[in-house]
């Protein structure tokens, strides 16, 4: 199959739609990363989506709507997810409620649950309103490669299994929505995001985190490796200046290629360096594309640690730590 980029517009959004109404698969962008779309109703075609990506089938896909009137089609609207519907959609928050309705059991295997989100994003949403249908849509990488934040990032990856990827430019956001389980009476994170805990907490006046149970993670999908480059990959979790140039130094020293993302101007002989960006905000847009620019030229790449601690710094470094597989070097 040819994969075609096309640029968005109305006739775009016909055509695109038309591969969705048929069972096919779209790659469209949205303000958090590519988007990998497929029609939510028809099992046949989500499974499309299991088997481009290699995903494990226990990892359920959020399913994409254009307005919120849309949501009691599909799901029980609780009182935590009227607030926080009210508050952040449309967003880059994605809410899990009990389903109800027509969405295709092979979005979330075995639950009774469904994620939902409603992108900012306005080819997102344009492109969904054209299709009238919700769309089933997880990242649109292969499993375990960094999210997509550019269109040749998806045709890096999926080339040759879609016919089409809508392009609108690099992700503002560059990371996954938050994901909330809004089941309950207290809103519970199961995917720290750009929507961040307190603030949901100063909308419902109460937040809890899930922390990650690898052996029964209350998301399925977070139990698996995520977002590693080709290449080694670590992260130090300083931002001494000497401290990081001597974890550089050893590895460009055995004669390795050596790159470095970092958040200063580093001047390093023999390794490649690459500004993350002026804060956690760009480094987030960043993150992604660098390190798939990186891993192109590099036996190791290693990443300086998020500035700060708590909030939108714990959504950065959560990537930044699964990217790194878990590698974090610490001062001594
Ligand atoms: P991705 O599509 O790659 O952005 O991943 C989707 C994330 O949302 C995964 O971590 C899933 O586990 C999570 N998710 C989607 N639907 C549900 C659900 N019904 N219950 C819990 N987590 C979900
Ligand atoms: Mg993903």
């Amino acid at each position: 199959m040819n994969t075609e980029i096309l640029n968005p517009s109305k006739e775009t959004y016909e055509k695109c739609a038309l591969v969705i109404k048929e069972g096919g698969l779209v790659a469209f962008p949205t303000e958090t990363v590519y988007g990998l779309g497929a029609n939510a109703l028809n099992g046949a075609a989500v499974k499309k989506i299991y088997e481009a990506k290699g995903r494990p089938q226990d990892n359920p896909i959020i399913v994409h709507v254009a307005e919120r009137g849309e949501i009691s089609d599909y799901a029980e609207i609780s009182q935590i997810a009227k607030k926080l519907m009210e508050a952040f959609m449309p967003g880059p928050i994605t809410l899990v409620l009990k389903r109800s309705g027509r969405i295709c059991p092979e979005v979330s295997y075995g639950l009774d649950t469904v994620g939902i989100r409603i992108p900012l994003n306005p080819i997102a949403r344009d492109f969904i309103k054209e299709c009238r249908l919700p769309i089933a849509a997880p990242s649109a990488n292969s499993s375990t490669r960094p999210s997509p934040t550019e269109a040749a990032h998806v045709l890096e990856d999926l080339g040759g299994k879609i016919p089409y990827i809508i392009d609108g430019g690099r992700c503002q956001i560059g990371i996954e929505s938050t994901v909330v389980d809004a089941t309950g009476n207290t809103p519970v994170i199961l995917r720290l995001g750009k929507i961040t805990p307190g603030m949901i907490r100063s909308v419902c006046g109460d937040v809890r985190i899930s922390f990650e149970q690898p052996d029964k993670p209350a998301s399925p999908g977070t139990k698996y490796i995520h977002y590693t480059p080709a290449c080694e990959c670590a992260l130090i979790d300083s931002h001494e200046p000497k401290f990081i140039e001597q974890v550089v130094r050893a590895e460009v020293e055995k004669g390795r290629k050596v790159s470095l993302l970092c958040f200063s101007q580093f001047e390093m002989e023999g390794a490649s360096v690459y500004l993350l960006g002026n804060d956690n905000f760009e480094a987030a847009s960043n993150l992604f594309y660098l390190l798939r620019l990186a891993e192109k030229n590099s036996d190791i790449i290693f990443i300086e640690a998020a500035m700060g601690r708590g909030e939108f710094a714990d959504s950065l470094l959560n990537r930044m730590i699964k990217s790194a597989g878990g590698n974090v070097i610490t001062e001594p």
